[in-house]
């Protein structure tokens, strides 16, 4: 089996990284930054985030499993303590792979059938680059509000524990194949009106933004910030890709969303 290991850089998970790699390679696992068989993210949920999309190209073939260097992670959930027990996993066993749903967002652009695409892990966000956001939000291709305010995020089940939380989103379990529409301070009064609430669709369902006056929008997915011109189109839905996560012992979700926000002293 081929492995890699990325780090979030610091020299905690420099450690650990040498440590895990030489460990592995003593069980005879070759080392292959290019082509893994499962990445190691070494560090918190960001660097897994960063993992992903270095790998997002192999998602079919390369399993992803965290070891976080801080706090408690949602992808990061394994201990430094306990990496002698995660290598001795990764090399005898004939690991479990659990799925989570990735969002998939297609910008189209005012000239020309040109469009770039995007998988996110945990969200894509839109904002104006000047002034109050303006779109139309489409629905199955049916208008159904004109939006102002700050922005709008949309979110997979496995990010509704990050940004979409902060916005009041609700957290859903990553086995539901679905996006998360959730507002960024909208104005709502006499004039504008927006729903206020943020929604679920499921995996048939396609979000589309339309720009309404401005064309230009900074556009983030995940970690990544991009500046778009001459939008015509933002389409969001749940992409056909998934990541995999390689599981070693169970840790249910609804455990680490516990002992993440509520207390991790049982
Ligand atoms: P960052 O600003 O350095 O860190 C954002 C925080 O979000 C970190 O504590 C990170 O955990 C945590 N996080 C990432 N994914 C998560 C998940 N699925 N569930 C719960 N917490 C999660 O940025 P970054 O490390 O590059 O991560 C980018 C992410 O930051 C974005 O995808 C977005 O979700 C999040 N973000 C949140 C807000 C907000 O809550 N108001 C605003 C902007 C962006 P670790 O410490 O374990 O890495």
């Amino acid at each position: 089996m081929r492995f890699a290991i990325t780090t979030k850089g610091d020299s905690k998970s420099n450690t650990l990284m040498h440590k895990m790699r030489t460990y592995l390679q003593d069980f005879d696992l070759i080392y292959d930054e290019d082509k893994p068989d499962i990445v190691i993210s070494i560090g918190g949920d960001g660097t897994l985030l960063y993992a992903f999309h270095r790998y997002s190209s192999r998602l079919d073939k390369t399993a992803f499993v965290g070891v976080h260097t801080g706090h408690l992670g949602f992808y990061a959930d394994w201990v430094p303590e306990e990496i002698e027990k995660l290598v001795i996993a990764i090399a005898k066993t004939p690991f479990q792979v659990i799925e989570y749903p990735l969002l998939e967002v297609i910008i189209r652009y005012q000239n020309g059938g040109r469009e770039t695409r995007y998988l996110a892990l945990n969200e894509s966000t839109v904002k104006s680059v000047e002034g109050t956001l303006v779109m139309d939000v489409e629905i199955r291709g049916q208008h159904f509000e004109r939006f102002r305010g700050d922005g709008l995020c949309v979110s997979t089940p496995s990010g509704s524990t990050a940004y979409n939380k902060a916005l009041g989103g609700a957290i859903i379990h990553p086995s539901l194949p679905s996006i998360q529409l959730a507002e960024m301070a909208s104005i709502n009064n006499r004039v504008f009106r927006t729903v206020g609430s943020p929604l679920i669709l499921p995996d048939h369902h396609t979000c589309m933004l339309k720009p309404v006056n401005r064309l230009d929008f900074q556009v983030t997915i995940d970690h990544l910030t991009l500046l778009h011109k001459d939008v015509k189109s933002i389409q969001f839905r749940v992409a056909d890709e998934k990541i995999r996560f390689a599981r070693f012992r169970p840790f249910p979700f609804w455990k680490r969303v516990h002992d993440s926000f509520i207390s991790d002293s049982d």
